[in-house]
């Protein structure tokens, strides 16, 4: 039987954030060209371009010919255990995006350095702050002309509120990009663009190395200024504060050259976290308890209307799962035949014996499972951290038939508690509200409305800026805020109360009259 602790101790799950187009897509590539997954690496194509958009690993696999689940993809590297799972964007972007960072242990933050800081990449540190999710940076594109290196850096500490430590630095950058000086080793990696992981890359020893001043003594001289100022503006890696998710190592490369890529493996392997314990309202459960237990952070529908299959995405918090043996569905009390459970290889289809924490497995389902489920041999456990995010787009929900009141109601309430969409009643009896964090969402639910309800549904645009679930330990303040604020107000799907702000300052006003109330940017689920 193979040992669980030291199984546990070589899988190192992680997501990429980034903002669309930073470089997501082609590092995930270069990720698994260098781990020796895929054989050749190419240049990743065009974007799609349909109304579903697949995952961008979709696009992966139909250009390289390689069989690549769409969202989460184990590997090996330096017998370790790599298993990337997708933050999708672009118009995927959804409440899913966010819920991938519940069941990682780190991320790796892609910026594209001729942009710096972007959007996206700020939603989701948000994420992974609230969580202390350990964070390691690319800055990408240095083959092009990038911002001052130094003021990427400080923009990301002012912005994300997260220390830098660069572990290399730049030589030169577009047409003069050099290489990368390591600086915990003292040496230059020479850039040459287009390197395989078998390719032998030229090293200089030593930043002060006269080598270096016949190569590029442009270049040098400014890298050399460059870091007297780093070593006094940023500051020196410490892993206890990297896994604290306080300080984030920081590269500098070009994933489309292939260059600063096997850096970003080996600080995986070297330093981001191994599975630690889940808490779970019980208990806190260790990774290495020899019983199994997971729970659901994703559940992906089938866009074809001939299957209602959805998969569920179950993380695994401990023990062992073997093909085959049995667990149970705690919220509904109920076994689950493990053998119609499908695991996620970059390579090959074969199907997997086993997983352990950390690794992610995929449970086939027809509805009966929600986000946030929790799995187990038998004791009852309720695994917490994964959060409702406020929505940020709303929508009216009307239908042409009003005979069909009953299923549009009956389809939200799953679609709602599925997690596919949040969906509002508002307490002054008025049309139910959808909120969602990414367009894509609406679609996908007047798809399935239509496809699986039968129910033909018309969305129009409302006033509402966001929502903020309410809570406060004095009932009747409550109550007097229902009376007062009627109007505004909303039950979610889990009856949870939340206001529903026009504005920026319409919410700022309404947390500053009732400042005995508390509004929540987040809801963790029932
Ligand atoms: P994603 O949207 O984050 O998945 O980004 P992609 O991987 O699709 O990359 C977006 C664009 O940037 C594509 O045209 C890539 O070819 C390009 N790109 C990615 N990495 C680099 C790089 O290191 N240098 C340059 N010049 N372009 C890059």
């Amino acid at each position: 039987m193979p040992d669980i602790i030291s199984e546990v101790a070589r899988r190192r799950t992680f997501a990429i954030v980034s903002h669309p187009d930073a470089g997501k897509t082609t590092l995930t590539e270069k990720l698994l060209y260098f781990s020796g997954t895929i054989q050749a690496a190419g240049t990743v194509k065009g974007k799609k371009g349909g109304k579903f958009a697949t995952s961008d690993w979709m696009d992966i696999e139909k250009q390289r010919g390689i069989s690549v689940a769409s969202s989460v993809m184990q590997f090996d590297y330096r017998d370790h255990v790599v298993n990337l799972l997708d933050t999708p964007g672009h118009q995927d972007f959804s409440e899913d995006t966010y819920r991938v960072l519940t069941a990682v242990d780190s991320a790796l933050m892609v910026i594209d350095a001729a942009k710096g800081v972007e959007a996206q990449t700020i939603k989701l540190l948000n994420v992974c702050r609230m969580r202390h999710t350990p964070i390691i940076t690319f800055m990408n594109k240095y083959d092009r002309e990038v911002r001052d290196s130094l003021e990427l850096l400080d923009e990301v500490e002012s912005v994300l509120e997260i220390r830098c430590a660069p572990i290399t630095w730049p030589v030169g950058m577009g047409k003069t990009f050099r290489g990368v000086y390591h600086i915990l080793k003292d040496e230059v990696i020479i850039f040459t663009p287009g390197k395989g992981p078998l390719d032998e890359v030229e090293i200089i020893k030593g930043i002060d190395n006269p080598r270096l001043d016949e190569l590029f003594p442009l270049e040098i001289d400014q890298t050399r200024m460059e870091l007297e100022l780093v070593r006094g503006a940023s500051h020196p890696f410490v892993l206890d504060e990297f896994l604290d998710g306080t300080l984030t190592p920081v590269f500098f490369g070009s994933a489309i050259n292939n260059f600063g890529i096997r850096e970003i493996l080996n600080a995986l392997v070297d330093w981001a976290p191994q599975p630690s314990d889940s808490a779970a309202i019980q208990r806190a459960v260790s990774p290495t308890e020899e019983k199994f237990s997971a729970f659901v952070f994703k559940i992906q529908a089938n866009m074809d209307p001939k299957h209602r299959d959805r998969i569920a995405f179950l993380r695994v918090c401990s023990g062992e799962f073997t093909r085959g043996m049995k667990f149970k569905h705690l919220r509904l009390n109920r076994d689950i035949a493990a053998n119609s459970v499908v695991t996620f290889m970059a390579q090959g289809r074969e199907q997997v014996e086993e997983a352990y924490a950390g690794d992610i497995i995929g449970l086939p389902n027809h509805g009966n499972i929600q986000i946030g489920d929790s799995f187990s041999e038998g004791e009852l456990l309720s695994f917490t951290g994964i959060p409702y995010f406020a929505p940020e787009m709303f929508r009216i929900v009307r239908i042409k038939n009003p005979l069909k009141i009953k299923q549009l109601q009956k389809g939200l309430q799953q679609l709602g508690e599925e997690g596919a969409v949040q969906v509002f009643k508002p307490l002054n009896g008025g049309d139910l509200i959808l909120g969602a964090v990414g367009v894509l969402q609406f679609e996908v639910v007047a798809s399935r409305l239509l496809n699986e309800y039968g129910v033909e549904a018309m969305f129009e645009s409302t006033t509402i800026y966001t929502a903020r679930w309410v809570s406060c330990d004095d009932a009747k303040k409550i109550a007097d805020f229902e009376k007062n604020l009627t109007n505004n107000l909303a039950r979610d799907a889990a009856n949870s109360l939340a206001y529903l702000a026009t504005s920026r300052v319409n919410l700022d006003l309404t947390m500053e009259r009732w400042p005995e109330l508390r509004f929540h940017a987040t809801r963790e689920h029932a």
